[in-house]
């Protein structure tokens, strides 16, 4: 059976049955449909959810497939619920882009999924479309004011960094000239497309405490410089105000459900490579206002989003975890141990063995932020049990507590050891993480931190270009906002052929991006797609729907 088949077995229970067994007062769901709410942000109680579990899952250094974190964190929750600890899984929303390109939806897999996930991968309830509006909304107030002899900012064009978003693999809008058409019709000028995922106002919708701290961030989105060479910000065009019209339901959180009746929530969507790749605030406060536990998700491997999670997210919002899943398998690591991706299923313990260093780094980096990991096994059908011993053994020796985790075909029965060892780390940690870096420290300070402890870095270049882009930070006085760098997550280098643990390496920082209304820098090394493109077979080509409605080959 596919995921679809197994998620359309399920019967569904109404969202206002979901939400009273969570303690979330029905009267005050705002129900999209049947299966799907939206929950107002008055339902937060700070107080209340500073006492709740916080459990990240992270992974190794991921394939291209993905190494489970969100059917981890899904079927981690459901095993402990299972054990009397009420749980809310809190995940981000899925992008069209990865729905129709390779790699699928981001609803989990097998019996560890949230549903209904025909809607979630799909529209969902409009939080997507609502980013790109306002997104779009600053760009066409831009292109109107260089436009406009009267109320014109005199705006250098060839300065803006602000593009448009649209939330699909499109490749040939990455590159794109707008304003042609003569005098009537607007100034030309280069600019192009980034997917939705990888607006500003993704990571600005994910960083918000509330509304009017959404709209404050909105009006300090860095737009470009002035002819005579002074900034420009979103608040300069007065765009704040309405953007944050355009989003005042986007920044409510979605409340879903499990295959086993537990609750979901799922909210925002920002990527992990050039973003803080972790879901809103609003929502992981929001899941921790009504449970003991709330497990969620940072994307790609630790090196990346786990990184941002701690350094940005918790930093900024005064969260701190209580442990951290690291999810593996056994064909990363044999990936890692230089076996080619089209042979990851058969037995080959010369290459897992290989592979090992890669989770040893990231038990490693996870022990630097003073908080103790759990390895979690997400066990496949081709998976042999001597491989899986070899992990057991190289657990024991590093002495990291690791489970066996069956959840992709037991849901929270295959979860059960992991939520006992979880739970019994949660229950013993009293202090905080520790931050690997201060925001006050130096911009370059910060990076270099990053890269030669996280990475495993030698040392950091900068391109003549980063090291004009510092100076313009510093000029701006942006020095003080945290670190977002963007890198590939196939490597723990910004290379993505160096698999396992590479040592001795340089990172390159070719430019650094302002996203001064998120409230970070992004660094970039080596070549980062904002906009992808979709493969000669996309997966769209399996998607369709019959004349009843019902839809098939989604994953
Ligand atoms: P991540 O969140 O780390 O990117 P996902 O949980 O989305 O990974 O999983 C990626 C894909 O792999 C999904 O299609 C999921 O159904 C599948 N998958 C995950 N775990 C297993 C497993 N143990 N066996 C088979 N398929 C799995
Ligand atoms: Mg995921």
């Amino acid at each position: 059976m596919n995921d679809l088949d197994i998620a359309r077995k399920v019967t569904l229970k109404p969202i206002s049955e979901i939400a009273q067994r969570t303690g979330i007062p029905i009267d005050s769901i705002e129900p999209y449909g049947k299966y799907k709410a939206k929950l107002p942000i008055s339902l937060i109680n700070k107080e209340k959810a500073s006492k709740a579990n916080l459990i990240l899952v992270s992974a190794i250094s991921p394939t291209p497939a993905g190494e489970g974190k969100t059917t981890m964190s899904i079927g981690l929750t459901e095993g402990l619920n299972r054990l009397g600890k009420k749980t809310t899984v809190v995940l981000r929303e899925p992008s069209l882009g990865p729905v129709f390109g390779i790699k699928g939806g981001a609803t989990g897999g097998g019996y560890s999924q949230v549903l209904p996930m025909e809607d979630i991968n799909l529209h969902f309830t409009g939080d997507f479309a609502a980013i790109e509006k306002a997104h779009n909304l600053l760009s066409a107030l831009i292109d109107n004011n260089i436009q406009s002899k009267t109320n014109s900012l005199n705006l250098d064009p060839r300065t803006i960094s602000w593009k448009r978003v649209v939330d699909m693999n499109d490749r040939s809008l990455r590159h794109i000239i707008v304003g042609l058409g003569g005098t009537g019709s607007g100034i030309p000028r280069e600019t192009g497309f980034d997917i939705t995922a990888a607006s500003e106002i993704m990571a600005i919708l994910c960083l918000a405490e509330n509304l009017s701290d959404l709209k404050k961030r909105l009006g300090n989105i860095f737009i470009g410089y002035t002819f005579d060479k002074s900034p420009i910000y979103a608040r300069d065009l007065k765009a704040e105000g309405a953007m944050t019209a355009l989003l005042k339901d986007a920044i409510q959180p979605n409340l879903v459900q499990t295959i086993e009746g537990n609750a979901a929530i799922i909210h925002g969507g920002p990527f992990a490579n050039i973003a803080q790749g972790t879901n809103s605030v609003i929502a992981t406060r929001m899941g921790m206002t009504f449970s003991d536990y709330v497990v969620t998700e940072a994307g790609f491997g630790f090196d990346l989003g786990a990184e941002k999670f701690f350094d940005i997210k918790c930093q900024s919002a005064g969260l701190s975890p209580k442990a951290v899943v690291l999810t593996i398998t056994v064909r990363a690591l044999k990936y890692h141990g230089g076996a080619p991706l089209s042979d990851l299923k058969t037995t080959n313990t010369e290459a897992l063995l290989k592979g090992i260093p890669n989770l040893e780094k990231h038990v490693e980096n996870i022990k630097q932020f003073n908080v103790s990991p759990v390895i979690s096994i997400n066990r496949f059908l081709s998976d042999a049990d001597e491989e899986i011993e070899i992990i057991k053994n190289i657990a024991k020796k590093l002495g990291v507590q690791v489970a066996i985790a069956n959840v992709w075909e037991k849901g929270g029965e295959g979860a059960l050891d992991l939520a006992e060892k979880v739970i019994a780390i949660a229950e013993k940690t009293t202090s905080d993480f520790t931050p690997m870096y201060q925001w006050k420290s130096s911009v370059t300070d910060k990076i270099e931190t990053i890269a030669t402890k996280i990475y495993g870095a030698k040392h950091v270049d900068y391109s003549a270009q980063a090291k004009r882009d510092l100076k313009k930070i510093s000029d701006l006085g942006l020095d003080h906002l945290a670190i977002c760098i963007a890198k590939t997550q196939k490597s723990l280098s910004d290379n993505p052929k160096l698999l396992g643990r590479p040592k001795d390496f340089i990172i390159t920082v070719r430019e650094i991006e302002i996203a001064a209304g998120a409230g970070f820098l992004v660094p970039i090394t080596g070549n980062i797609m904002r906009m992808p493109g979709l493969p000669t077979h996309p997966s769209s080509e399996n998607i369709d729907i019959d004349e009843n409605g019902v839809i098939s080959g989604l994953f």
